[in-house]
């Protein structure tokens, strides 16, 4: 068994069985065996399942959210938007099953014609909610089952997505949630033969293992891993806006966002007018109990994590700090450290805390040669009011999203994915059931 705790109060808020690597299998085994009658269900059969999954979640928002904020001490604004996210996911997906259309190739001799396949045994895991939709919707949208495992910490809105799954009329082994540790049940989503893909997202040494891992039966992979991302702020920029809006850019989720704007570029002739205006906006960031609706901030996930992200403040330069409640819970405040140069231990790793580094910078080469000194390319931001220097900077700067006068990195009709070791391939997007299937192209002769 394993405790799930309150990260606001430490309190025990369930125990939840840890699934042996037989259970697993087990798992596994049944989704294999649902796996031939849910491809076989008609498309628009398949759509109405998953609309009527969507109705069902959307009914459930205020209780998911709840449990949301007492897991993983999300505020209960971001809370009711993921779970909102997941019921629009599906919506969304569930428009696919209707629409994955091959193509006809003109051939000499006969016709071609190509069909999107389902794999089979998809394994996304991680995340609470909106993340596992990213992963369930497209694949089961695209004739898949899927086995689920969510992070050991945070199980309880996966499971409970699961138990919506059946009761919106989804056949039973189509999505199972089997929480366990990442080391047994994880592992076995790798080695296990009837797992056609691997959907992944956590940290980049373990998404780097997972891939090495497939590698062994050349199964597929999508990996969602670590960001450092760049918050570029021009001295043309509104600083107003730009200041006001760095802190959500970082401190949403406690910085537990791999899309976390965690290093701030500014330019050097605005730089003391742009931390100076960004002060008032970290102190005035709301560290609140996450259930209270004014919440912006809660805690971070476990006192490991939050000893974790200390380390990286310590010996750093502290320009100012927000307010926390003290008290029990894993509650850290929002730090603003300037990096003396691009060597800092605190600007080159990915902390995943409210803590934000700040460098400045001289020119647009300059900016566009420190944002891409990171091995990290998920996300980023820039703020100026010249379209010329947006569209080129957002051209240069490697990753795989980027906001230009805004910090939206998600929004589930575009791609979203990371380059260098942030990641490989795409959730999201118009495109994001071809992820899930393979392409069979067939030629029937005519002559
Ligand atoms: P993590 O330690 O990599 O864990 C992620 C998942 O992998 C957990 O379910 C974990 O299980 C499992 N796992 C651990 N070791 C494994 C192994 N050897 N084999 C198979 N599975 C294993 O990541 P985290 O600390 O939970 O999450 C933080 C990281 O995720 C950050 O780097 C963040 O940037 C990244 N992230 C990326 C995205 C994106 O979309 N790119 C989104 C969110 C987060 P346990 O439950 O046992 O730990
Ligand atoms: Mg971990």
């Amino acid at each position: 068994m394993h405790q799930v705790i309150n990260p606001a109060t430490e309190e025990v808020v369930a125990e939840v069985p840890s699934a042996t690597a037989a259970r697993a299998d087990a798992a596994i085994e049944r989704a294999r065996g649902a796996f031939e009658g849910w491809r076989a269900v008609t498309p628009g059969d398949r759509a109405r399942l998953l609309r009527r999954f969507a109705a069902v979640v959307d009914a459930h928002v205020e209780e998911l959210a709840g449990i949301e904020v007492r897991n993983a001490g999300h505020t209960i604004g971001n809370a009711r938007w993921e779970a909102g996210n997941v019921r629009d996911v599906l919506d969304y997906y569930a428009g696919a099953p209707e629409r994955l259309s091959g193509r006809q190739i003109p051939v000499p001799g006969g016709l071609d014609v190509t069909f999107h396949e389902p794999l089979g045994v998809i394994v996304p895991w991680n995340f609470p909610m909106p993340i596992a939709g990213w992963g369930f919707a497209p694949a089961l949208a695209a004739g898949n089952t899927v086995v689920l495992k969510p992070a050991e910490l945070t199980p309880l809105t996966a499971l409970r997505l699961s138990e919506l799954a059946l009761e919106a009329g989804l056949p039973a082994g189509v999505l199972t949630v089997i929480p366990g540790r990442g080391s047994v049940v994880g592992e076995r989503f790798v080695t296990h033969p009837a797992v056609r893909k691997v959907c992944f997202t956590g940290s980049t040494d373990v998404g780097r293992r997972i891939m090495a891992g497939c590698a062994g039966r050349v199964k597929r992979v999508t990996l969602e891993l670590g960001g450092k991302s760049a918050n570029i702020v021009f001295a043309d920029a509104d600083l107003e806006r730009a200041a006001a809006s760095a802190p959500s850019g970082v401190f949403d989720n406690a910085g537990q966002d791999c899309c976390a704007r965690s290093r701030i570029l500014v330019q050097r002739s605005v730089y003391e007018k742009f931390l100076a205006l960004l002060e008032p906006a970290v102190k005035a960031f709301r560290v609140l109990d996450p259930a209270s609706p004014d919440a912006e901030m809660g805690p971070l996930i476990s006192a490991a994590h939050r000893a974790t992200v200390a380390s990286y403040v310590d010996g750093a330069t502290v320009a100012y700090t927000g307010s926390a409640p003290a008290g029990r819970g894993y509650w850290y405040p929002p730090t603003v450290l300037l990096a003396g140069s691009p060597a800092d231990r605190h600007w080159r790793e990915e902390i995943f805390g409210p803590v934000v580094s700040v460098l400045p910078f001289d020119d647009e080469p300059d900016a566009i040669r420190l944002a891409n000194d990171t091995e990290y390319g998920l996300s980023g931001s820039l703020w100026t009011r010249d379209v010329g220097r947006a569209i080129r900077v957002a051209r240069a700067v490697e990753t795989g999203t980027l906001s230009v006068n805004s910090h939206s990195s998600v929004r589930y009709w575009t791609p979203f994915g990371g380059v260098k070791q942030s990641g490989l391939g795409r959730e999201l997007g118009p495109d994001a059931p071809l992820a899930f299937t393979e392409t069979k192209n067939v030629f029937i002769a005519t002559d």
